[in-house]
Protein backbone atom coordinates (compact mmCIF):
# COMPACT_ATOMS: atom_id res chain seq x y z
CA UNK A 1 0.00 0.00 0.00
CA UNK A 2 0.84 3.61 -0.88
CA UNK A 3 2.69 5.14 1.91
CA UNK A 4 -0.22 8.64 1.86
CA UNK A 5 -2.86 5.98 1.70
CA UNK A 6 -1.61 4.15 4.42
CA UNK A 7 -1.09 7.01 6.51
CA UNK A 8 -4.38 8.77 5.64
CA UNK A 9 -5.71 5.29 6.51
CA UNK A 10 -4.40 4.73 10.15
CA UNK A 11 -5.33 8.50 10.74
CA UNK A 12 -9.05 8.02 9.92
CA UNK A 13 -8.67 4.61 12.04
CA UNK A 14 -7.89 6.97 15.05
CA UNK A 15 -10.49 9.40 14.10
CA UNK A 16 -8.07 12.24 13.07
CA UNK A 17 -7.80 12.86 17.10
CA UNK A 18 -4.42 14.72 17.49
CA UNK A 19 -4.46 13.09 20.87
CA UNK A 20 -3.41 9.74 19.25
CA UNK A 21 -0.73 10.71 17.24
CA UNK A 22 2.07 8.57 19.28
CA UNK A 23 -0.43 5.28 18.18
CA UNK A 24 -0.63 6.82 14.91
CA UNK A 25 2.94 6.94 14.46
CA UNK A 26 3.49 3.39 15.96
CA UNK A 27 1.16 1.91 13.87
CA UNK A 28 3.42 3.66 11.07
CA UNK A 29 6.46 2.66 12.42
CA UNK A 30 5.69 -0.97 12.45
CA UNK A 31 4.20 -0.76 8.82
CA UNK A 32 7.76 0.64 7.51
CA UNK A 33 10.15 0.76 10.09
CA UNK A 34 10.48 4.35 10.55
CA UNK A 35 8.43 6.94 9.56
CA UNK A 36 8.56 8.55 6.49
CA UNK A 37 8.67 12.23 5.86
CA UNK A 38 5.24 12.14 3.83
CA UNK A 39 3.33 10.68 6.60
CA UNK A 40 4.61 13.22 8.67
CA UNK A 41 3.37 16.11 6.95
CA UNK A 42 0.18 14.63 6.21
CA UNK A 43 0.19 14.05 10.01
CA UNK A 44 0.59 17.85 10.52
CA UNK A 45 -2.11 18.48 8.00
CA UNK A 46 -4.54 16.29 8.75
CA UNK A 47 -4.09 16.58 12.70
CA UNK A 48 -3.52 20.18 13.12
CA UNK A 49 -0.04 20.27 14.13
CA UNK A 50 3.33 21.54 12.66
CA UNK A 51 5.75 19.25 11.71
CA UNK A 52 8.39 20.10 14.23
CA UNK A 53 5.40 18.96 16.63
CA UNK A 54 5.56 15.61 15.09
CA UNK A 55 8.69 15.78 14.87
CA UNK A 56 9.30 16.28 18.50
CA UNK A 57 6.86 13.64 19.39
CA UNK A 58 9.27 11.24 17.09
CA UNK A 59 12.64 12.26 18.31
CA UNK A 60 11.15 11.53 22.25
CA UNK A 61 11.17 7.81 21.98
CA UNK A 62 13.74 5.53 20.88
CA UNK A 63 11.23 3.19 19.12
CA UNK A 64 10.36 5.71 16.43
CA UNK A 65 12.54 6.52 13.79
CA UNK A 66 12.94 8.73 11.20
CA UNK A 67 15.81 6.85 8.75
CA UNK A 68 14.33 3.56 7.72
CA UNK A 69 15.65 0.31 9.89
CA UNK A 70 16.63 -2.42 8.67
CA UNK A 71 13.77 -5.64 7.50
CA UNK A 72 15.42 -6.98 10.48
CA UNK A 73 14.94 -4.95 13.59
CA UNK A 74 17.31 -6.05 16.48
CA UNK A 75 17.54 -4.34 19.99
CA UNK A 76 19.61 -6.84 22.83
CA UNK A 77 18.44 -5.71 25.93
CA UNK A 78 21.30 -3.94 28.30
CA UNK A 79 20.45 -4.29 31.12
CA UNK A 80 23.23 -5.30 33.47
CA UNK A 81 21.68 -8.69 34.50
CA UNK A 82 21.55 -9.18 30.53
CA UNK A 83 25.40 -8.19 30.88
CA UNK A 84 26.13 -10.80 33.48
CA UNK A 85 24.66 -13.19 31.36
CA UNK A 86 26.62 -12.37 28.47
CA UNK A 87 24.85 -9.92 26.87
CA UNK A 88 27.93 -7.67 25.80
CA UNK A 89 29.62 -10.92 23.88
CA UNK A 90 26.62 -11.66 21.99
CA UNK A 91 26.38 -8.16 20.37
CA UNK A 92 29.81 -8.07 19.64
CA UNK A 93 28.93 -11.44 17.65
CA UNK A 94 26.10 -10.17 15.61
CA UNK A 95 27.87 -7.31 14.78
CA UNK A 96 30.42 -9.65 13.71
CA UNK A 97 28.38 -12.21 11.88
CA UNK A 98 26.00 -9.74 10.74
CA UNK A 99 28.90 -7.49 9.38
CA UNK A 100 26.94 -4.76 11.33
CA UNK A 101 27.73 -1.36 13.43
CA UNK A 102 25.57 -1.04 16.32
CA UNK A 103 22.88 1.68 15.53
CA UNK A 104 23.64 1.97 11.89
CA UNK A 105 21.44 0.12 8.82
CA UNK A 106 23.81 -2.34 7.51
CA UNK A 107 24.02 -0.99 3.05
CA UNK A 108 21.72 -3.75 1.99
CA UNK A 109 19.01 -2.69 4.61
CA UNK A 110 18.52 -6.31 5.64
CA UNK A 111 19.44 -5.80 9.57
CA UNK A 112 20.26 -3.18 11.98
CA UNK A 113 21.27 -3.76 15.81
CA UNK A 114 21.11 -1.57 18.94
CA UNK A 115 20.87 -2.11 22.69
CA UNK A 116 17.65 -1.21 24.54
CA UNK A 117 16.99 -0.66 28.08
CA UNK A 118 16.01 -3.95 29.94
CA UNK A 119 12.92 -5.74 27.72
CA UNK A 120 11.44 -6.80 31.04
CA UNK A 121 13.46 -10.56 30.96
CA UNK A 122 16.03 -10.55 33.35
CA UNK A 123 14.71 -14.18 34.51
CA UNK A 124 15.66 -15.74 31.30
CA UNK A 125 18.21 -13.16 29.71
CA UNK A 126 20.07 -12.77 27.62
CA UNK A 127 17.22 -11.42 25.71
CA UNK A 128 16.25 -8.95 22.68
CA UNK A 129 13.65 -7.82 20.79
CA UNK A 130 13.24 -8.95 16.81
CA UNK A 131 10.59 -6.47 14.86
CA UNK A 132 9.20 -6.39 18.67
CA UNK A 133 9.37 -9.88 19.37
CA UNK A 134 11.08 -11.14 22.46
CA UNK A 135 13.48 -13.63 22.10
CA UNK A 136 14.68 -15.13 25.56
CA UNK A 137 17.42 -17.41 26.78
CA UNK A 138 20.37 -16.08 24.06
CA UNK A 139 23.55 -17.91 23.80
CA UNK A 140 25.96 -18.17 21.37
CA UNK A 141 24.45 -20.98 19.27
CA UNK A 142 21.22 -19.00 19.61
CA UNK A 143 22.92 -16.00 18.06
CA UNK A 144 24.57 -17.88 15.05
CA UNK A 145 20.92 -19.11 14.13
CA UNK A 146 19.52 -16.22 14.09
CA UNK A 147 21.93 -14.90 11.59
CA UNK A 148 21.68 -17.60 9.42
CA UNK A 149 18.19 -17.01 9.55
CA UNK A 150 18.64 -13.63 8.70
CA UNK A 151 21.09 -14.05 6.36
CA UNK A 152 18.91 -16.49 4.47
CA UNK A 153 15.65 -13.99 4.76
CA UNK A 154 13.62 -16.15 6.27
CA UNK A 155 10.61 -14.38 7.57
CA UNK A 156 10.30 -13.75 11.60
CA UNK A 157 7.15 -15.81 12.06
CA UNK A 158 8.83 -18.53 10.67
CA UNK A 159 12.07 -18.61 13.10
CA UNK A 160 12.07 -21.43 15.78
CA UNK A 161 9.26 -21.47 18.27
CA UNK A 162 11.04 -21.75 21.17
CA UNK A 163 13.08 -18.82 20.38
CA UNK A 164 9.68 -17.04 21.76
CA UNK A 165 8.35 -18.81 24.30
CA UNK A 166 8.58 -16.76 27.43
CA UNK A 167 8.48 -18.31 31.10
CA UNK A 168 6.20 -16.91 33.79
CA UNK A 169 8.96 -18.31 36.47
CA UNK A 170 6.57 -18.57 39.64
CA UNK A 171 8.76 -19.68 42.13
CA UNK A 172 6.63 -18.38 45.47
CA UNK A 173 2.84 -17.74 45.55
CA UNK A 174 1.27 -16.33 48.74
CA UNK A 175 -2.32 -14.28 48.93
CA UNK A 176 -2.73 -12.90 44.88
CA UNK A 177 -0.87 -15.45 43.40
CA UNK A 178 -2.35 -18.32 45.41
CA UNK A 179 -6.20 -16.56 44.57
CA UNK A 180 -8.58 -18.65 42.38
CA UNK A 181 -11.47 -16.50 43.23
CA UNK A 182 -14.31 -16.06 39.98
CA UNK A 183 -13.20 -13.29 37.94
CA UNK A 184 -16.80 -11.31 38.35
CA UNK A 185 -16.89 -12.07 41.97
CA UNK A 186 -15.32 -8.38 43.39
CA UNK A 187 -17.88 -6.63 40.68
CA UNK A 188 -20.72 -8.91 42.29
CA UNK A 189 -19.66 -7.48 45.73
CA UNK A 190 -19.31 -3.79 44.74
CA UNK A 191 -22.72 -4.03 43.58
CA UNK A 192 -24.28 -5.64 46.28
CA UNK A 193 -22.30 -3.49 49.03
CA UNK A 194 -22.08 -0.15 47.04
CA UNK A 195 -19.26 2.51 46.71
CA UNK A 196 -19.02 4.04 49.86
CA UNK A 197 -18.20 1.28 51.82
CA UNK A 198 -15.91 -0.39 49.51
CA UNK A 199 -14.16 2.51 49.31
CA UNK A 200 -13.52 2.53 53.22
CA UNK A 201 -12.65 -0.89 53.11
CA UNK A 202 -9.64 -0.46 50.23
CA UNK A 203 -8.98 2.66 52.91
CA UNK A 204 -9.23 0.30 55.82
CA UNK A 205 -7.33 -2.29 53.96
CA UNK A 206 -4.00 0.48 53.89
CA UNK A 207 -3.50 -0.92 50.34
CA UNK A 208 -0.59 1.46 48.71
CA UNK A 209 0.79 1.83 45.54
CA UNK A 210 2.90 -1.15 44.58
CA UNK A 211 4.73 0.63 41.55
CA UNK A 212 7.23 1.91 44.22
CA UNK A 213 5.63 5.40 45.79
CA UNK A 214 3.33 3.77 48.09
CA UNK A 215 0.51 6.32 48.42
CA UNK A 216 -2.45 5.24 50.01
CA UNK A 217 -4.73 3.72 47.40
CA UNK A 218 -7.66 4.49 49.21
CA UNK A 219 -6.91 8.16 49.53
CA UNK A 220 -6.39 8.74 46.13
CA UNK A 221 -9.25 7.16 44.55
CA UNK A 222 -11.72 9.07 47.25
CA UNK A 223 -9.54 12.49 46.19
CA UNK A 224 -10.57 11.60 42.53
CA UNK A 225 -14.42 10.72 43.60
CA UNK A 226 -14.78 13.83 45.24
CA UNK A 227 -13.13 15.85 42.57
CA UNK A 228 -16.22 17.86 40.64
CA UNK A 229 -16.27 16.39 37.22
CA UNK A 230 -18.39 14.72 34.07
CA UNK A 231 -15.76 12.71 32.52
CA UNK A 232 -13.57 10.71 35.19
CA UNK A 233 -10.85 8.75 34.22
CA UNK A 234 -8.75 4.93 35.25
CA UNK A 235 -5.60 4.36 34.18
CA UNK A 236 -3.22 1.22 34.41
CA UNK A 237 0.36 1.74 34.73
CA UNK A 238 1.31 -1.31 32.79
CA UNK A 239 4.98 0.46 31.81
CA UNK A 240 7.14 -1.50 34.06
CA UNK A 241 10.47 -0.10 32.68
CA UNK A 242 11.98 -0.12 35.67
CA UNK A 243 15.48 -2.28 34.64
CA UNK A 244 15.02 -5.57 36.54
CA UNK A 245 11.42 -5.64 36.59
CA UNK A 246 9.68 -8.05 35.04
CA UNK A 247 6.20 -9.23 37.17
CA UNK A 248 4.26 -6.84 35.64
CA UNK A 249 4.59 -8.99 32.60
CA UNK A 250 3.66 -11.53 34.26
CA UNK A 251 0.37 -10.78 36.21
CA UNK A 252 -0.66 -9.33 32.60
CA UNK A 253 0.20 -12.84 31.39
CA UNK A 254 -1.62 -15.06 33.71
CA UNK A 255 -3.71 -12.43 35.43
CA UNK A 256 -5.28 -10.02 32.84
CA UNK A 257 -9.00 -10.98 34.16
CA UNK A 258 -8.70 -9.25 37.64
CA UNK A 259 -6.22 -6.05 36.63
CA UNK A 260 -9.11 -5.69 34.52
CA UNK A 261 -11.67 -6.03 37.54
CA UNK A 262 -9.99 -4.14 39.83
CA UNK A 263 -9.74 -1.08 36.69
CA UNK A 264 -13.54 -1.67 36.92
CA UNK A 265 -14.42 -1.60 40.40
CA UNK A 266 -12.09 1.64 40.62
CA UNK A 267 -14.57 3.34 37.88
CA UNK A 268 -17.55 2.02 39.81
CA UNK A 269 -15.84 3.89 43.25
CA UNK A 270 -14.86 6.50 41.68
CA UNK A 271 -18.42 7.25 39.94
CA UNK A 272 -20.75 9.27 42.44
CA UNK A 273 -24.05 7.87 41.13
CA UNK A 274 -24.79 5.97 37.78
CA UNK A 275 -26.30 9.07 35.81
CA UNK A 276 -24.67 11.68 35.56
CA UNK A 277 -20.82 11.02 35.19
CA UNK A 278 -18.95 9.09 32.72
CA UNK A 279 -15.55 6.60 33.91
CA UNK A 280 -13.25 5.45 31.12
CA UNK A 281 -10.33 3.36 30.97
CA UNK A 282 -7.00 2.93 29.75
CA UNK A 283 -4.19 0.40 29.72
CA UNK A 284 -1.07 1.77 28.97
CA UNK A 285 1.38 -0.84 27.92
CA UNK A 286 5.11 -0.57 27.63
CA UNK A 287 6.45 -1.21 23.97
CA UNK A 288 8.31 -3.73 25.15
CA UNK A 289 5.53 -5.40 25.54
CA UNK A 290 2.97 -5.27 22.46
CA UNK A 291 3.26 -9.11 22.30
CA UNK A 292 0.70 -9.15 24.87
CA UNK A 293 -1.60 -6.81 23.43
CA UNK A 294 -3.75 -9.16 21.48
CA UNK A 295 -4.41 -11.85 24.36
CA UNK A 296 -5.49 -8.78 26.32
CA UNK A 297 -7.82 -7.47 23.70
CA UNK A 298 -9.24 -10.93 24.06
CA UNK A 299 -9.82 -10.61 27.63
CA UNK A 300 -11.53 -7.58 26.91
CA UNK A 301 -13.43 -8.31 24.52
CA UNK A 302 -14.51 -11.88 26.37
CA UNK A 303 -15.09 -9.46 29.47
CA UNK A 304 -17.86 -7.21 27.66
CA UNK A 305 -19.51 -10.33 25.99
CA UNK A 306 -19.86 -11.86 29.72
CA UNK A 307 -21.60 -7.87 30.41
CA UNK A 308 -18.26 -7.62 32.81
CA UNK A 309 -17.66 -4.14 30.68
CA UNK A 310 -19.53 -2.19 28.55
CA UNK A 311 -22.91 -0.90 29.00
CA UNK A 312 -24.91 -1.51 32.08
CA UNK A 313 -22.43 -4.18 34.09
CA UNK A 314 -24.19 -6.89 35.06
CA UNK A 315 -27.37 -4.87 34.59
CA UNK A 316 -26.84 -2.07 36.89
CA UNK A 317 -28.49 0.62 34.98
CA UNK A 318 -25.53 3.69 34.20
CA UNK A 319 -22.78 1.43 35.18
CA UNK A 320 -20.42 2.10 31.52
CA UNK A 321 -16.93 1.26 31.84
CA UNK A 322 -14.45 0.09 28.90
CA UNK A 323 -11.36 0.08 28.09
CA UNK A 324 -8.61 1.12 25.82
CA UNK A 325 -5.11 -0.36 24.99
CA UNK A 326 -2.30 2.37 24.41
CA UNK A 327 1.08 1.26 24.09
CA UNK A 328 4.20 3.22 24.52
CA UNK A 329 7.53 3.15 22.35
CA UNK A 330 10.29 2.69 24.41
CA UNK A 331 10.48 5.96 27.16
CA UNK A 332 11.55 4.95 30.45
CA UNK A 333 10.15 8.11 31.77
CA UNK A 334 6.67 7.20 31.11
CA UNK A 335 6.65 5.21 33.87
CA UNK A 336 5.95 8.13 35.87
CA UNK A 337 2.29 8.81 36.55
CA UNK A 338 2.23 12.36 34.96
CA UNK A 339 4.49 11.52 32.33
CA UNK A 340 2.59 8.64 31.25
CA UNK A 341 -0.24 10.97 30.75
CA UNK A 342 1.02 13.24 28.59
CA UNK A 343 2.52 10.51 26.61
CA UNK A 344 -1.30 8.86 26.27
CA UNK A 345 -2.30 12.45 25.34
CA UNK A 346 0.17 11.61 22.25
CA UNK A 347 2.57 14.36 23.24
CA UNK A 348 6.39 13.73 24.74
CA UNK A 349 6.31 12.36 28.01
CA UNK A 350 7.71 15.25 30.23
CA UNK A 351 6.72 14.83 33.53
CA UNK A 352 4.09 17.69 34.37
CA UNK A 353 4.73 20.68 37.11
CA UNK A 354 2.28 19.29 40.47
CA UNK A 355 -0.30 20.59 41.96
CA UNK A 356 -2.45 20.30 39.96
CA UNK A 357 -2.10 16.26 40.76
CA UNK A 358 -3.46 13.76 38.09
CA UNK A 359 -6.33 13.16 40.69
CA UNK A 360 -7.67 16.43 40.05
CA UNK A 361 -6.45 17.64 36.52
CA UNK A 362 -5.02 14.27 34.87
CA UNK A 363 -5.54 13.17 31.68
CA UNK A 364 -7.63 15.46 29.30
CA UNK A 365 -7.56 17.63 32.21
CA UNK A 366 -9.96 15.42 34.01
CA UNK A 367 -9.32 13.93 37.37
CA UNK A 368 -7.76 10.03 36.94
CA UNK A 369 -6.54 7.60 38.97
CA UNK A 370 -3.33 5.87 37.67
CA UNK A 371 -2.87 2.21 39.63
CA UNK A 372 -0.17 -0.07 39.21
CA UNK A 373 -1.16 -3.30 37.46
CA UNK A 374 -0.14 -5.20 40.91
CA UNK A 375 -2.52 -2.60 42.94
CA UNK A 376 -5.27 -3.17 40.97
CA UNK A 377 -5.46 -6.97 41.67
CA UNK A 378 -5.00 -6.22 45.09
CA UNK A 379 -8.28 -3.81 45.64
CA UNK A 380 -9.77 -6.65 43.80
CA UNK A 381 -8.84 -9.30 46.34
CA UNK A 382 -9.27 -6.57 48.72
CA UNK A 383 -13.13 -6.29 47.41
CA UNK A 384 -13.58 -10.08 47.52
CA UNK A 385 -11.99 -10.83 50.95
CA UNK A 386 -12.26 -7.86 53.01
CA UNK A 387 -9.96 -5.21 54.23
CA UNK A 388 -9.18 -7.22 57.67
CA UNK A 389 -8.02 -10.08 55.54
CA UNK A 390 -5.64 -7.97 54.26
CA UNK A 391 -4.30 -5.53 56.90
CA UNK A 392 -3.29 -8.64 59.16
CA UNK A 393 -0.89 -9.69 56.22
CA UNK A 394 2.51 -7.97 56.38
CA UNK A 395 3.19 -5.30 58.53
CA UNK A 396 2.13 -2.17 60.34
CA UNK A 397 2.53 0.42 57.75
CA UNK A 398 2.40 -2.55 54.51
CA UNK A 399 -0.59 -4.47 54.71
CA UNK A 400 -0.43 -7.46 51.83
CA UNK A 401 2.28 -9.03 50.11
CA UNK A 402 4.63 -7.83 47.34
CA UNK A 403 5.53 -9.55 44.37
CA UNK A 404 9.15 -9.22 43.74
CA UNK A 405 11.26 -10.11 39.94
CA UNK A 406 14.54 -11.71 41.03
CA UNK A 407 17.40 -11.70 38.47
CA UNK A 408 21.38 -12.19 39.23
CA UNK A 409 23.26 -14.35 40.49
CA UNK A 410 21.12 -17.21 41.66
CA UNK A 411 20.10 -20.38 41.50
CA UNK A 412 16.38 -19.74 40.61
CA UNK A 413 15.51 -16.26 39.25
CA UNK A 414 11.80 -15.37 38.92
CA UNK A 415 8.89 -14.25 40.50
CA UNK A 416 8.41 -14.69 44.13
CA UNK A 417 5.39 -12.91 46.73
CA UNK A 418 6.17 -12.23 49.32
CA UNK A 419 4.12 -11.05 53.02
CA UNK A 420 5.89 -7.48 53.70
CA UNK A 421 8.40 -7.39 56.55
CA UNK A 422 9.94 -10.15 54.77
CA UNK A 423 14.18 -10.26 55.01
CA UNK A 424 16.38 -10.11 52.56
CA UNK A 425 18.41 -12.66 53.58
CA UNK A 426 14.99 -15.24 53.71
CA UNK A 427 14.48 -13.60 49.86
CA UNK A 428 17.83 -14.67 49.07
CA UNK A 429 18.09 -18.16 50.88
CA UNK A 430 14.80 -19.27 49.06
CA UNK A 431 16.15 -18.40 45.13
CA UNK A 432 19.28 -20.05 45.91
CA UNK A 433 21.74 -16.90 45.88
CA UNK A 434 25.10 -17.79 47.95
CA UNK A 435 28.11 -15.17 48.37
CA UNK A 436 26.00 -12.23 47.88
CA UNK A 437 28.05 -9.31 48.01
CA UNK A 438 25.02 -7.08 47.96
CA UNK A 439 21.42 -6.86 46.20
CA UNK A 440 20.46 -3.85 44.72
CA UNK A 441 16.71 -3.37 45.53
CA UNK A 442 13.78 -1.36 42.61
CA UNK A 443 16.19 -1.01 39.84
CA UNK A 444 18.39 1.72 39.11
CA UNK A 445 16.50 4.40 41.26
CA UNK A 446 16.06 1.97 44.02
CA UNK A 447 19.03 1.03 46.95
CA UNK A 448 22.19 -0.77 46.91
CA UNK A 449 21.71 -2.82 49.84
CA UNK A 450 24.69 -4.43 51.42
CA UNK A 451 25.11 -7.72 53.12
CA UNK A 452 25.43 -6.28 56.60
CA UNK A 453 21.90 -5.01 55.96
CA UNK A 454 20.07 -8.00 54.67
CA UNK A 455 18.44 -8.36 58.24
CA UNK A 456 16.36 -5.99 56.68
CA UNK A 457 13.00 -6.06 55.30
CA UNK A 458 11.09 -5.35 52.17
CA UNK A 459 8.47 -2.98 53.54
CA UNK A 460 7.44 0.75 52.57
CA UNK A 461 8.76 1.79 56.84
CA UNK A 462 12.53 -0.42 55.45
CA UNK A 463 12.84 -1.22 52.29
CA UNK A 464 10.49 0.06 49.67
CA UNK A 465 10.67 -1.54 46.68
CA UNK A 466 8.71 -1.50 42.96
CA UNK A 467 9.96 -5.16 42.64
CA UNK A 468 13.09 -5.43 41.13
CA UNK A 469 15.93 -7.24 42.99
CA UNK A 470 18.72 -7.99 41.64
CA UNK A 471 21.44 -10.22 43.09
CA UNK A 472 25.30 -9.54 42.63
CA UNK A 473 27.73 -12.22 44.50
CA UNK A 474 31.12 -11.71 45.87
CA UNK A 475 32.92 -12.65 42.03
CA UNK A 476 31.15 -9.11 40.67
CA UNK A 477 32.06 -5.68 40.36
CA UNK A 478 29.67 -3.31 41.53
CA UNK A 479 31.48 -0.63 39.45
CA UNK A 480 29.84 -2.64 36.49
CA UNK A 481 26.61 -1.84 37.82
CA UNK A 482 27.44 1.25 39.10
CA UNK A 483 28.29 2.43 35.38
CA UNK A 484 25.47 0.24 33.62
CA UNK A 485 23.06 2.89 35.54
CA UNK A 486 24.43 5.68 34.64
CA UNK A 487 24.66 5.00 31.00
CA UNK A 488 20.55 4.15 31.57
CA UNK A 489 19.94 7.38 33.22
CA UNK A 490 21.82 9.70 30.40
CA UNK A 491 19.69 7.30 27.76
CA UNK A 492 16.65 7.83 29.75
CA UNK A 493 16.25 11.64 30.60
CA UNK A 494 13.80 13.45 28.91
CA UNK A 495 16.05 16.43 28.97
CA UNK A 496 13.49 18.95 30.48
CA UNK A 497 15.45 20.16 33.38
CA UNK A 498 19.33 21.38 33.10
CA UNK A 499 20.17 19.81 36.90
CA UNK A 500 19.03 16.27 35.10
CA UNK A 501 19.97 16.44 31.78
CA UNK A 502 23.43 17.61 32.43
CA UNK A 503 23.74 15.78 35.81
CA UNK A 504 23.38 12.10 34.37
CA UNK A 505 25.86 13.03 31.66
CA UNK A 506 28.50 14.65 34.05
CA UNK A 507 28.08 11.60 36.30
CA UNK A 508 28.52 9.02 33.64
CA UNK A 509 31.65 10.74 32.63
CA UNK A 510 32.98 10.49 36.01
CA UNK A 511 31.65 7.00 36.89
CA UNK A 512 33.63 5.57 33.33
CA UNK A 513 37.03 7.59 34.93
CA UNK A 514 36.23 5.76 37.86
CA UNK A 515 36.02 2.62 36.15
CA UNK A 516 38.98 3.16 34.32
CA UNK A 517 41.09 4.22 37.27
CA UNK A 518 41.64 7.83 36.24
CA UNK A 519 40.55 9.43 38.78
CA UNK A 520 41.03 11.66 42.36
CA UNK A 521 39.77 12.74 45.69
CA UNK A 522 38.90 15.82 44.07
CA UNK A 523 36.78 13.90 41.34
CA UNK A 524 35.02 11.48 44.09
CA UNK A 525 34.03 14.64 45.84
CA UNK A 526 32.42 15.95 42.72
CA UNK A 527 30.39 13.05 42.20
CA UNK A 528 28.68 13.64 45.71
CA UNK A 529 28.64 17.31 44.72
CA UNK A 530 27.14 16.50 41.95
CA UNK A 531 24.42 13.87 42.99
CA UNK A 532 23.27 16.33 46.46
CA UNK A 533 22.67 18.81 43.37
CA UNK A 534 20.38 16.66 41.24
CA UNK A 535 18.56 15.52 43.94
CA UNK A 536 17.81 18.37 44.85
CA UNK A 537 16.88 20.47 42.10
CA UNK A 538 15.59 18.24 39.54
CA UNK A 539 11.95 18.67 38.47
CA UNK A 540 11.22 14.64 38.79
CA UNK A 541 12.12 11.34 40.49
CA UNK A 542 14.14 9.99 37.61
CA UNK A 543 16.38 12.86 38.30
CA UNK A 544 16.51 12.73 41.94
CA UNK A 545 17.09 9.37 42.12
CA UNK A 546 19.76 8.74 39.69
CA UNK A 547 22.93 8.96 41.56
CA UNK A 548 21.50 6.09 44.30
CA UNK A 549 23.70 3.80 43.74
CA UNK A 550 27.02 5.33 43.20
CA UNK A 551 25.79 7.34 46.32
CA UNK A 552 25.03 4.08 48.19
CA UNK A 553 28.30 2.21 46.90
CA UNK A 554 30.69 4.91 47.41
CA UNK A 555 29.18 4.51 51.26
CA UNK A 556 28.97 0.87 51.60
CA UNK A 557 31.49 -0.23 49.52
CA UNK A 558 34.56 2.88 49.65
CA UNK A 559 37.51 0.68 49.11
CA UNK A 560 35.97 -0.01 45.58
CA UNK A 561 36.53 3.70 44.27
CA UNK A 562 39.91 4.01 46.83
CA UNK A 563 41.43 1.09 44.92
CA UNK A 564 40.52 2.91 41.48
CA UNK A 565 42.62 6.30 42.68
CA UNK A 566 44.99 7.36 39.69
CA UNK A 567 45.84 10.33 42.28
CA UNK A 568 45.29 11.06 46.49
CA UNK A 569 45.23 14.80 45.59
CA UNK A 570 42.17 17.35 45.90
CA UNK A 571 43.23 18.29 42.19
CA UNK A 572 41.10 16.60 39.44
CA UNK A 573 42.80 14.33 37.12
CA UNK A 574 43.74 15.90 33.62
CA UNK A 575 43.37 12.84 31.24
CA UNK A 576 44.80 14.78 27.76
CA UNK A 577 44.69 11.79 25.99
CA UNK A 578 40.73 11.34 26.38
CA UNK A 579 40.10 15.20 25.73
CA UNK A 580 42.34 15.05 22.72
CA UNK A 581 40.65 12.45 21.20
CA UNK A 582 37.30 13.47 22.04
CA UNK A 583 38.31 16.85 19.72
CA UNK A 584 39.49 14.35 17.16
CA UNK A 585 35.77 12.78 17.01
CA UNK A 586 34.30 16.30 17.03
CA UNK A 587 36.60 18.24 14.34
CA UNK A 588 36.76 14.86 12.35
CA UNK A 589 40.73 15.92 12.70
CA UNK A 590 42.95 13.24 13.47
CA UNK A 591 45.61 15.38 13.49
CA UNK A 592 44.52 17.49 16.51
FE1 LIG B 1 13.23 14.97 32.65
FE2 LIG B 1 15.21 14.24 34.27
FE3 LIG B 1 14.09 16.59 34.60
FE4 LIG B 1 12.71 14.32 35.19
S1 LIG B 1 14.52 15.09 36.23
S2 LIG B 1 11.96 16.13 34.08
S3 LIG B 1 13.52 12.98 33.57
S4 LIG B 1 15.23 15.92 32.76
Amino acid sequence: MKISQFTNETIASFNHQSDMLLQILIKIQYQYSFIPQKSITQLSKKLFLTESNVLAVIGFYSFLHKEARGHYDLRVSNNITDQMLGSLELVELLCDKLAVQLATPRKDKRVTLDTTSCTGMSDQGSAMLVNGLPIVELNKKRIKTICQLIESGTPVNQWPKDFFHIKNNIQRRDILLNDRSDNSEAIRVFLKQGDKKLLKQIEFSNLRGRGGGGFKTGFKWRLCKQTIAKQRYVICNADEGEPGTFKDRVLLTTLPDKIIEGMTLCAGIINEDFTDHSVSGLIYLRGEYQYLRESLEQVLQKRRDAGLLGKDILGKKGFDFDIKIHLGAGAYICGEESALIESLEGKRGIPRNRPPFPVNEGYKNQPTVVNNVETFINAALITIHGADWFEKIGTEQSSGSKLLSISGDCAKPGIYEYPFGTSIKQILNDCGALNTQAVQVSGPAGSTIPAKDFDRCIAFEDIPTGGSFMIFNQQRNLLDMVKNFSAFFVDESCGFCTPCRVGSSLLKQLIDRVHQQSVSNYDLNEIKRISHLMRDTSHCGLGSSASNSVMDTLKYFPKLYQQQLKLTDDEPVFDLQAVLQQARQLTGNDNV
